[in-house]
Order: C-alpha cells, then structure tokens, then sequence
C-alpha cells in the first residue's frame, strides 16, 4: 500500500509519524522548514517548541499534568523525549528545547518506516491518506487549499479569544441569569455594577499592564471588528457601558432596578461548566487579567482555564468539519491534528497527533477508530473539539472542567482534582484493555 503522508513536522505531525510508522506503516513527512520558514520557527528541527520550554504542570492534580500521563500511558514519543531531556523546572515538566527538538529529529529519521522530505506541500491529492498537521502558521498556499476544500468560513486565521472561567469558580450571590429584554432562554449570566465598582474595574483596566503584540501592520486589520476591551475602555470613561458592559434589558432581581453596568457570562461547552467573558479579548497580560478581571462582581474568585488572547493563529471549525476520530467528514482519509484542529498548547497538540496517528492506521485496517472516554483527559479535550458550538468555536486547552463532574461532591480542589485523575487513569486502562486493543 502507498505510503501515508504526514504534512507538517511540527509537534503534532511528528507524534502523528512515530505512530503511524510504530504501526507497521511507511510515513512520508514533509516538512517545509528551513527553505520555508514560518515567522515564528528559527531552526530546521522538528518538534521545534517556538515559544516557552515548558509544557506545563506535570502532576496530576493539574489536567495538563495528567493529560501527559496519560500520553505516556499512550506510547507517546514526544512525552518520552521530553521526560529524557527535562530540565529542572519545579512542578513542571520544561525542556532542554535543543535537545528535546534534536532528540525527536533523530528518532524520526533513524526509523526505517519513516522518510522525511524537506518540501512545502500546497495540494494534497484526493487519494492520498494523510494526515494534516501545519499548525498555527500553515503556509499560505495549504491555507488557500484548505480554505477551498473546506469553504472559507470554517477556516480562521486569527484568534482573539476572550477569558474563560469555570462556573463553580463563580459567586451566585453577586450574579444572575438573565437574556437581554428576557428573550429567548437565560442562557447568560450576568454580573452586574454598580457606578463605584465600575470606576474601580475601568481604572484598573485602562492602567494595566498589557503584552507587547507580535501582529504586523497588515494583521491588526483583521481585528478592526474584534477591539481589546483595554483599548475600548481607553477611550473614554462610559465607552464599555455603550459597548459590551451596556445594561440595557437586564434588570438585576437582587435590586430590582437596571445595574450601572454589566459583564455578560457566555456558556463555552454544552454543559455550562465553562464561561466566556463576552467582549473581553484582550491583550492584557495574564497576571494582570487575573488581577482586574477578579473585580467583576461574582468574578472575585473566579478560575480562568484560558486567558484572553489575540494572535495569529490558523485553525478549522472542528465541530462542523470533523468526525470525533479527528477524521475529515467531506472524503478520501484526510485527518487532521495539531493547533489547526483547534487545540492551544504544546501537549494538547501532540495529544492530536497521537490520536489521529493511531486512526489513519485503524481506518485504513477496517477497524473501529479510538475514541478515549470523557473521563479521560485525551478523551474530554477531543470530545469538547468535536461537540463544541459550531457558531462559537474557540480554540481549547485542556482543563478540567471538560471533564465530567464526579458523583460525589468534594469541595476541597486538590483532593477533587486528585480523584478526577484517578478516575481517568481508571478509564483510560480499561478503554485500552477492551475496546482500544
Ligand atoms: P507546529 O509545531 O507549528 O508544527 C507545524 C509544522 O508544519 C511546522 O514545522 C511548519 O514549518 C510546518 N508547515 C507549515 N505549513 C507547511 C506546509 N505547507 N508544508 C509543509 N510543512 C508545513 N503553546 C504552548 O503550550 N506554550 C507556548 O509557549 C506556546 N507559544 C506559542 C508561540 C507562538 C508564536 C505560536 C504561534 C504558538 C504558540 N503555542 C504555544 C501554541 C502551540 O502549542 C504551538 O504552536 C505548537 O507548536 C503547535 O503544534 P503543531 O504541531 O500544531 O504546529
């Protein structure tokens, strides 16, 4: 059989290559670096890390320290080459990014299944299985490619996601669920203001300190309709309270009468565990996020699983365009993994890679794809990708509250978190040991 393509040699693809090739499968990987670099990229290495050397948290009261365990469970070469070339780095699991990178280079092009070609690939042809992992920096000619195969309204180039907090972080004696005019579903929470609290937060917002951006001239354009709350509130004292925080149809049941201002909560998964700040994209620094953001009301001890981001940022609509085996549900066996699926992270990338790796080679065998339980880290990340609100979908990291609640309540967080991990690990054992064979 021909072999199967793997296009991009990022942290997804690598990953994705090491285990279609573990399965027995020839691998052609095309990696465009070093005669096409992308702006973020510096070497010729696979598996570069662009950024931090750190893949954050690695114990298991934390859902990124137990979504690596369980990839190590999963055979991952990634996690192997990272626990080999760690450095010390507290509770996390950071790299010798030199070593991690050379390390995964080398495993890759020793293997007699895998041959590794330096080319940009801009087409793929419509009988080719492959599996497409490009990254947050796809080339512009794949992004054309896919954009048509995909249609240009699932495809997204920027990213400007706002804050996300978990709703049993929130305090419901400062918040109510209301729709604007009370149309339609309360579906919004609601934290309203009153004048002095919302001079305090608008002081607080207008001198905080914020990233330096790495967007060009050309891609600020893009976020002309898409402003950072900061520079909004620089514009004026009142300008939040006529734009996103403007009371208008809301009346709070606690006072009776329409607050000075409100910050609206968005749900961001089916089950209500996660909440979108809406209008709150940002540029802030996450610290500083955290600081002002907490002076909303009902906000004071609020978890943020994501920080609000604005960057480049290529990635598909998932929930519309994938099968939960991160299969292309348009045609021939096209699978996709990595930043581009909507994932956010070094792991939660590789996770992708693995788990589109392990079903290109089950598609092609005939067989059942893996599809992890919800109780698993691997599983609750992909299941939320691919259930997500099509109208809304953000890109994701992982974090627990994906995961399915427990059956028992536990208040104290450290020892909830500890039995949501046991639990997966529980699960992911006896997926491997019935169905996952
Ligand atoms: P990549 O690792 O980028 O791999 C994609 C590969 O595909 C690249 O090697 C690229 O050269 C290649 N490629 C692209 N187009 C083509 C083509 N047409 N043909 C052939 N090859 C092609 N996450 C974190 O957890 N921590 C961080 O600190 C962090 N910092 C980031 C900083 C920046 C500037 C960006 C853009 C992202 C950052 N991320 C970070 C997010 C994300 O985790 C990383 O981008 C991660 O590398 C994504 O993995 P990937 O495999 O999807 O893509």
């Amino acid at each position: 059989s021909k072999p199967i393509w793997v296009v991009g040699g990022g942290l997804a693809g690598t990953e994705a290559a090491w285990q279609v090739a573990s399965a027995g499968y020839d691998v052609v990987l095309y990696e465009m670096r070093p005669a096409r670099m992308t702006p973020a990229h510096t070497t010729a290495f696979l598996a570069e890390l662009v950024c931090s050397n750190s893949l954050k948290a690695n114990n298991l009261e934390n859902a990124a320290g137990l979504l690596k365990e369980e990839l190590r469970r999963l055979g991952s070469l990634l996690m192997a080459v990272a626990d080999e070339t760690k450095v010390p780095a507290g509770g996390a699991l950071a790299v010798d990014r030199h070593r991690f990178a050379a390390g995964v280079t080398a495993r890759l092009e020793e293997h007699p299944r895998i041959k590794v070609v330096r080319e940009e690939i801009s087409t793929i042809p419509s009988d080719q299985p492959a599996v497409v992992a490009t990254g947050p920096l796809t080339s512009p000619s794949l992004s054309a490619w896919l954009q048509k195969l995909f249609g240009e309204e699932y495809f997204y180039f920027f990213d400007a996601v706002a804050p996300i907090v978990t709703r049993e972080s929130l305090d419901f004696t400062r918040i109510f669920a209301a729709s604007r005019y009370g149309r339609g579903e309360a579906e919004y929470l609601n934290c309203p203001m009153n004048e002095e609290e919302y001079t305090l937060f608008w002081e607080n917002l207008t001198t905080a300190e914020v990233h330096q951006s790495h967007l060009g001239d050309e891609e600020k354009r893009y976020f002309e309709g898409c402003m950072p709350v900061e520079v909004l509130a620089a514009r004026g004292k009142d300008t939040l309270r006529f734009g996103p925080l403007k009371p208008v149809g809301l009346i709070d049941p606690a006072t009776g009468r329409r607050p000075y201002a409100v910050v609206q909560l968005r749900p961001e998964n089916r089950e209500k565990t996660l909440y979108n700040m809406v209008g709150f994209q940002t540029n802030l620094r996450w610290g500083e996020q955290r600081r002002v953001f907490r002076l909303i009301p009902g906000l004071a001890e609020a978890e943020f699983v994501r920080y609000g981001v604005m960057h480049r940022n290529s990635f598909i609509n998932a929930p519309r365009l994938l099968t939960a085996a991160l299969q292309w549900k348009g045609g021939w066996p096209l699978f996709l993994a990595g930043q581009l699926i909507g994932v956010e992270g070094y792991v939660e990338s590789i996770a992708a890679g693995l788990v589109a790796g392990k079903n290109i080679v089950r598609f092609l065998e005939g067989k059942p794809p893996l599809i992890f339980p919800r109780e698993t880290a691997v599983g609750a990340l992909f299941y939320h990708i691919i259930n997500a609100e099509i109208r809304h979908f953000q890109p994701m990291s992982i974090n627990f509250g994906l995961f399915p609640p427990l059956n028992v309540k536990i208040k104290e967080k450290l020892r909830k978190n500890r039995a949501l991990a046991e639990r997966a690990l529980g699960a992911l054992e006896n997926y491997l040991r019935n169905e996952g064979k």
